[in-house]
């Protein structure tokens, strides 16, 4: 048997994905100016600390919110997994990396894998897209059926 792998042991490696983040956006109230002013009833005027995006002591013009980010990381590959058994098409690639662990650690699917950077952002852009769409998808469906159901699980 003659197995071929997309990537060689000691291979430098770039991984792509979309992970669920905190993210910052522009407070919505001060649009980042950390301040408003504000005019007294009597004509008086000054700027007060905008309360909205206000940390401990000061504001910063921003507040959280989650999102899909795009993720990419430069990797060596430690180890290389194939499977190749009956009812699978073509064969299963996974890599261990030494960044995030051989023998005990992550596993990644060739998938997410790739030998440019530029091939890895592209990826992972385009996965925080799909995983955004899909996430809207849930929820809007979720708010038309109001109940929660099972569905089998799945891998990627
Ligand atoms: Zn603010």
């Amino acid at each position: 048997m003659n197995i071929k792998t997309k990537f060689n042991l000691g291979d430098t490696v770039w991984s792509g994905e979309g992970c669920w983040q905190k993210k910052y956006k522009q407070c919505p109230d001060c649009l980042g100016k950390k301040q408003f002013d504000v005019t007294t009833p009597a004509g008086e005027k000054f700027a007060t600390a905008c309360p909205t995006c206000s940390e401990g002591w000061h504001s910063t013009g921003r507040v959280q919110d989650y999102g899909f980010s795009p993720l990419i990381n430069l990797l060596t590959i430690g180890q290389v997994r194939v499977e190749i058994r009956e009812g699978l098409v073509g064969q299963a690639e996974e890599y261990m990396c030494h960044q995030t662990g051989v023998g005990s650690g992550r596993c990644w699917k060739v998938m997410y894998l790739f030998h440019t950077r530029e091939e890895a952002l592209e990826f992972a852009q385009a996965e925080c897209e799909r995983k955004a769409m899909q996430k809207e998808i849930e929820e809007e469906k979720k708010r038309k059926d109001g109940k929660k159901e099972l569905r089998p699980y799945k891998n990627d």
